[in-house]
């Protein structure tokens, strides 16, 4: 990969229409709209997506994540990390060109300069003439839209952590906490700068994936490349004067230079400055119709495909990426559907291991907290698995209300004679009165005194199956 990039040089990129670039603008148009429309979607009267951090519950649709369900999150960055190997080994960079969020705000910045200040070359005259009025006005007018965008991708961004009403009413009384002020102000200041002014130095320099995507990337990988065999030598052509044969099909018309965003020519070959945008081949597609030769000669190709072979698309690594994308796809579908909103949690009485009743019982005595993660209100049956134990709850079933934490004292008794173990295992279990496939289990003990060998004589002679295990 060739290194060309000046540092130093302002990019002032050139408007370009074609088939990818309608393509781009309609991807943008969707993500814009799922982005700015999704903190206002309500389900049952709820923010169908919020993340609550004060409150460590994350609401996505009709689920409730909790901290105890960090693990889903783990899974799911697992997930899209592999996600991101796969499609950069067979795609390249389809991710930075069409969906990464600095490439389409970038985008939408560079559309708002273009129309207030004009193309290309409006740009670079305004830039270079000395201030006037109008010049100053021009410049007043896009900062003030750039801010504007600023504030509603960052109001967006924060109305996924705290309901957009709430942070409108605080925004509008001036009733910001610092937390809100900082994150809005943090995240208008980032937008601003990164899609305003460092625009495609964000993708050169801080982002890693550009970096190590040449790691990810082979022979066989789809890239945006330029036809050396078909377009060189190249030559300049006058308008409506055709090809004269001497040359190659490239005009030298450096139109590909001047749409690109990073400013590179895409002539000189693979360069890691390049975000795959395609509006190169827009541009040269659009050149090669003016002279009357076939488009494609900037084209989407494999690095094989350009030396004159062919791609094969099912290589080991694709398959290794594609393999383990199922494997982990299918674990966290699975543990979603089987995901129980109910958790248990039983302590034992730490002032007393066990009590002994007048007539002749051994008890133990637990606190159970039951947490309801689910979104409705719930009533769950307590119950007792592996001894023969009588359970004395207040109340049962317990009432759990959506998104809270149910907590009860519970003793169980066994009859002293009938207690042959120091410690004895068992679990609680509580099972949704309505839905059984709602419960939850948590193994406890049941500590109680040694039977002497007298009582345990007895004990047997009673009970000829001999003495529980
Ligand atoms: S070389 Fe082409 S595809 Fe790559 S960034 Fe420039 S215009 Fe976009
Ligand atoms: S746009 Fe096409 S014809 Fe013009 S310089 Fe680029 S490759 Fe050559």
């Amino acid at each position: 990969m060739s290194e060309t990039f000046d540092w130093q040089e302002k990019i002032y990129p050139k408007k370009v229409k074609g088939k990818f670039r309608t393509i781009k603008w309609v991807l943008t148009s969707v993500f814009l709209a799922i982005y700015f429309m999704l903190p206002w979607i309500k389900i049952d009267g709820r923010q169908a997506v919020l993340f609550d951090v004060p409150d460590r519950k994350f609401y996505i649709f009709n689920i409730v994540f909790w901290p105890q369900d960090l693990f889903y999150l783990a899974i799911l960055m697992l997930f899209l990390a592999m996600a991101l190997f796969f499609f950069t080994a067979v795609a390249g960079r389809l991710w930075c060109g069409y969906a990464c969020p600095q490439t389409v705000f970038t985008d939408l910045f560079i559309a708002i300069e273009r129309c207030i200040e004009g193309d290309r070359h409006e740009r670079m005259a305004l830039d270079h003439a000395p201030w006037t009025m109008k010049k100053i006005f021009e410049k007043i007018i896009k900062h003030s839209v750039w801010l504007a965008l600023s504030f509603a991708v960052s109001f967006t961004f924060v109305a996924y952590f705290v309901p957009p009403q709430e942070l409108g009413w605080r925004i509008a009384n001036g009733n910001l906490t610092a937390a809100h002020a900082f994150w809005l102000f943090l995240f208008i200041a980032t937008i601003y700068s990164f899609c305003g002014f460092f625009k495609e130095l964000i993708c050169l320099v801080p982002c890693p994936y550009g970096r190590f995507q040449s790691a990810l990337c082979d022979q066989d990988t789809l890239i945006i490349g330029y036809d050396v065999k078909r377009g060189e030598p190249r030559g300049h052509v006058k308008k409506g004067e055709g090809t004269t044969g001497a040359h190659g099909d490239c005009v030298d018309c450096s139109l590909c230079v001047h749409v690109c965003p990073t400013g590179i020519d895409i002539r000189n070959g693979l360069q890691y400055e390049c975000i795959g945008c395609a509006d190169c081949i827009d541009a040269c597609n659009s050149v090669m119709k003016r002279v009357g030769k076939q488009e494609g000669l900037i084209r989407y190709g494999s690095l094989n495909i350009f030396n004159g072979g062919s791609t094969h698309v099912l290589r080991p690594r694709v398959v290794l990426y594609a393999f383990i994308l199922v494997v982990l796809m299918a674990g966290l579908l699975y543990k979603v559907t089987m995901r129980t909103p109910l958790e248990i949690d039983v302590i034992r009485n730490r002032h007393a291991l066990y009590q002994k009743t007048a007539d002749g019982k051994i008890l133990n005595i637990y606190t159970i907290k039951a947490l309801n993660m689910d979104n409705k209100d719930h009533s769950f049956m307590v119950k007792v698995d592996g001894i023969p134990a009588k359970l004395m709850i207040g109340n049962n079933p317990i009432q759990v209300k959506k998104g809270e934490v149910y907590q009860t004292t519970v003793s169980l008794a066994i009859d002293e004679k009938a207690t042959t173990k120091k410690v004895s295992h068992f679990a609680f279990i509580i099972e949704d009165v309505d839905n059984p496939k709602i419960k939850a289990r948590r193994e406890s003990t049941f500590l109680a005194p040694v039977m002497g060998f007298k009582e345990e004589v007895i004990w047997k002679q009673k009970n000829r199956s001999g003495p529980r295990q």
